[in-house]
């Protein structure tokens, strides 16, 4: 908390002059890039993998990025939260692209890995059933296997999680594009799932004309 503390008051001291004007435009409305749900791991940054500024992206943020679907009454099955975040996003914000990122070395990932029934704490243990579909798809050899099992199984993740999107009726409704984007820590490398390659791969100078081609409005 000390260095959260104090990062306040370099803040005020040195960069809040800079910000003025972005700030004082934002006063009046958002009008974000994007919905993006990543997990809430403190290593998963956008604002410095994607040099994201305060106004680009409307946030959720949980443990596992996960979505939990929603069920045939159209409602969440677990999360009004995200939920209303997507309802909010695509409605009132009208962002047209929803970015889900999961990462690297995810600790909830290699939970899921060793078995969701050894995990201790009741709503952690019960979240993480949002993310059984991608177990199973692990399982059954599903992934890269280029990659250790908990990192393939948090690509698989983020597809899964692609798919629990589409069950909300705004997502239906609006067809926002929808980005699997997956973080690798270590090497700061942030890949994107390629529908054409169907693979994930590093977002370098080609693969990110690839992605604005798809986006093309
Ligand atoms: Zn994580």
């Amino acid at each position: 908390m000390r260095k959260l503390v104090q990062g306040i008051v370099d803040f005020r001291r040195k960069r809040r002059p800079d910000y003025a004007e972005t700030f004082s435009r934002l006063a009046l409305r958002q009008k974000p890039d994007a919905l993006y749900i990543s997990c809430s791991d403190s290593r998963v940054q956008a604002n410095v993998f994607a040099s994201t500024e305060p106004g680009d992206l409307f946030v959720v943020r949980n443990p596992g990025n996960l979505v939990s679907p929603a069920g045939p009454d159209g409602r969440s099955v677990a999360d009004e939260s995200e939920a209303a975040a997507i309802e909010f996003g695509l409605d009132v914000l009208e962002v047209r692209d929803i970015i889900v990122c999961g990462h690297s070395g995810c600790g909830v990932m290699a939970a899921l890995e060793h078995g969701r029934e050894n995990v201790r704490w009741p709503h952690l243990r019960s979240w993480m059933r949002h993310a059984d579909a991608a177990l199973e798809r692990l399982r059954r050899g599903e992934g890269d296997q280029e990659r250790l099992p908990q990192d393939r199984l948090s690509q698989l993740n983020v597809l899964l999680q692609l798919e629990h999107l589409r069950s909300y009726e705004p997502v239906k409704r609006r067809a926002p594009t929808l980005h699997a984007w997956w973080f690798e820590i270590g090497a700061a490398e942030v890949h994107a799932w390629d529908p054409g390659a169907g693979a994930f791969r590093a977002i370098d100078d080609d693969h990110a004309a690839r992605i604005l081609q798809r986006i093309a409005r």
